[in-house]
């Protein structure tokens, strides 16, 4: 399950003003607080890196489905 051909999903991810559980959130951050504060600190720093950024947010994304939302 890849997301190559889909990089909008991403910057939309960071412009919008809500997060994908459905609370308010501040661009560019790609969660709302609460979302980000339930990822281990490991997948944190990856979100902010440059480089593998949307394969950080993916997984950060993935994470959060199975355990949080
Ligand atoms: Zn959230």
């Amino acid at each position: 399950m890849t997301s190559n051909s889909d990089k909008s999903f991403y910057v939309n991810l960071k412009a919008s003003e809500e997060c994908l559980c459905g609370r308010e959130k501040k661009p560019p951050f790609p969660f709302c607080y609460l979302c980000y504060k339930e990822l281990p600190a490991d997948m944190k720093k990856a979100i902010y890196q440059k480089g593998g950024i949307e394969e950080a947010i993916d997984e950060a994304v993935k994470y959060l489905q199975s355990e949080v939302w």
